[in-house]
């Protein structure tokens, strides 16, 4: 990935193989071609990108009905075209708000192929769904991946930093080929290790730093702006081989340093290993 490029500046619909398409932005949908039918996953920001959403669908997989609409969750900027493919298809639109998927994850089978929509919740939202396509070796993860962002708005403690290592383990175990984020660049399952890794040294170099004092000049009304000349903050610059990650090195290793430096001054995050 070239760095002076935002890839997600410019929309282009990206084939992760026959029948298999992702329109990758800023905001990512796909839809699969499961043999007779078609699945969508995840349904945009803008309702007004409707008629280009359906212009390439109809170039790519032709009249196949998209038969279903998942929602990987449901904020805004997940579910602005589901009325759209309502109107246009009778689409079922499905998402985990009430529960309803099981644990062990909603099939959804074609002829070609199959589609399991799998419940994660408790990180980004309460409702989080995973979607996995065995056939291609792909796993959409919504927002539970997002280029080196702590996918969570909630201050971090420890609970929260166990269930989203857990969540990462789960995610990684697929092995997936094509990992497909809500936000972005497609990547496959070394940018998810590399991030379990990049959570771990955040944790335990922002515990060490606090632990010699490091940094104690910054006032602590000014961690969430994260003083520029803080020691803590000269320390963790981004890891060289993560300059490259979307919009990481713009704003995201800034927030996710804030976010953990806040956890461990307040001692939330409990003894690092
Ligand atoms: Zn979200």
């Amino acid at each position: 990935m070239n760095m002076s490029i935002d890839p997600a500046e410019t929309p282009q619909v990206v084939t992760v193989s026959e029948g298999f398409y992702v329109r990758q932005a800023v905001d990512n949908i796909a839809w699969i071609d499961l043999g007779g039918f078609a699945v969508a996953v995840d349904a945009l920001e803008h309702a007004e990108l409707e008629d280009e959403v359906f212009e390439a669908i109809a170039s790519t997989i032709g009249e196949t009905p998209v038969r279903y609409m998942l929602n990987t969750h449901t904020h805004y900027d997940h579910v602005a075209l589901n009325a759209a493919f309502r109107r246009r298809y009778g689409a079922e639109v499905i998402d985990n708000r009430s529960g309803g998927i099981p644990a062990e994850g909603r099939w959804f089978e074609g002829r070609r192929r199959r589609a399991q929509m799998i419940p994660l919740g408790g990180c980004h939202t309460a409702e989080d769904c995973i979607v996995w396509i065995p056939e291609d070796k792909a796993l959409f993860t919504g927002d539970l991946f997002g280029w080196g962002l702590i996918p969570t708005t909630r201050p971090l403690d420890a609970s929260l930093a166990q269930r989203l290592t857990d969540a990462y383990e789960r995610m990684i175990a697929f092995d997936a080929v094509t990992v497909i984020p809500g936000h972005g660049p497609l990547c496959t399952t070394a940018e998810l290790r590399r991030w379990v890794e990049y959570f771990g040294w955040l944790r335990r170099r922002c515990a060490e730093l606090c632990a010699t004092g490091a940094g104690d000049e910054v006032s602590k009304r000014l961690i969430l702006r994260l003083e520029p000349h803080g020691e803590i903050v000269r320390e963790l610059s981004p890891p060289e081989d993560m300059l490259a990650w979307w919009r990481f090195v713009q704003w995201k290793h800034e927030n996710s340093l804030s976010k953990v430096l806040q956890a461990v001054r307040r001692e939330r995050l409990g003894a690092q290993r």
